[in-house]
């Protein structure tokens, strides 16, 4: 059953950088007491503010979605990395700031968008705002499936062991300009109209993405897991209340 969505208190207990844009931080709380196991890959909703206390009935608090990299049941610590140093955004500049002790309140989870671990091709596109949610997936697929794994990352600094389970090979590639989720796909040597497709990242090559998926190689939306996880030169919300123009 999905758990109810509710509001958490947090605390920072350690940070660490994983790569020059990517930041892994470290939360604790009380709150984590019920938080459910096996939601690596799902997402919770980040609020900075330093308690739920300060959120009014019925409000809905400034906030952005985050992928669950770890959760520990024992130690109730759970794994978010953020993205910093590379865009000037709310969150990434708190996160980029943020030190042991300070404190945030989170929404959710929500659950993996990939559901289907039955077939026996899966083809990965993502970026550092993904890396957890392509981890969370790629870990749930036997060591017989068919994968391929490609990470758009912005400098070579930024490529990092995922510790996968089982030892898939993950092509890291640094991003351009150009329409490189597309790009990749017209490349890929495992891409069929039997393919599973899961690909998050930036809202406009997401679209291209689906568009050359979905017109050009017959792929049908039950095969393809893909969401724009940003858009360039947009605050999420001001993403959120265009999304409808990214389908
Ligand atoms: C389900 C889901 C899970 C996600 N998981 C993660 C995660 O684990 N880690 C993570 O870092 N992000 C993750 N994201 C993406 C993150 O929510 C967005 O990048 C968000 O906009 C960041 O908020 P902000 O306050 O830093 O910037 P905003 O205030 O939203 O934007 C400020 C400016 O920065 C630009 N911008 C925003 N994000 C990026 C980016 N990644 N690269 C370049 N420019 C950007 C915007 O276009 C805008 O111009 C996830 C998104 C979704 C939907």
């Amino acid at each position: 059953m999905k758990p109810k969505s509710q509001f958490r208190n947090l605390e920072v207990v350690s940070t660490c950088e994983l790569s020059q844009h990517l930041k892994r931080i470290v939360f604790t709380g009380e709150d984590l007491e019920d938080f459910p196991s096996d939601y690596e890959g799902g997402y919770v909703n980040v609020i900075l503010l330093e308690d739920k206390s300060l959120i009014q009935e019925g409000e809905r608090p400034k906030m952005r979605s985050y992928t669950i990299a770890e959760f520990d049941t024992s130690k109730k610590q759970l794994t978010i990395d953020f993205m910093i140093n590379h865009h000037n955004g709310h969150t990434s500049v708190w996160a980029s700031r943020t030190k042991v002790g300070d404190r945030i309140v989170i929404a959710g989870p929500g659950p993996r968008k990939l559901d289907n671990f039955k077939s026996n091709k899966y083809l990965f596109f993502g970026d550092l705002t993904s890396v957890n949610a392509v981890r969370g997936s790629v870990n749930k697929l036997s060591k017989e499936s068919k994968v391929e794994i490609n990470l758009f990352v912005p400098t070579k600094d930024d490529f990092f062991d995922l510790n996968l389970k089982n030892p898939f090979s993950v092509n890291w590639i640094v991003a351009d300009e150009s329409d490189y989720l597309t790009d990749a796909a017209r490349k890929s040597q495992l891409l069929d109209s039997k393919t599973i497709v899961f690909a998050a990242s930036e809202a406009k090559r997401i679209k291209s993405l689906r568009d050359y998926l979905t017109k050009e190689r017959g792929l049908v939306n039950d095969s393809l897991f893909i969401s724009g996880y940003w858009r360039e030169g947009l605050t999420d919300e001001q993403y959120r209340a265009e999304k409808h123009k990214y389908k």
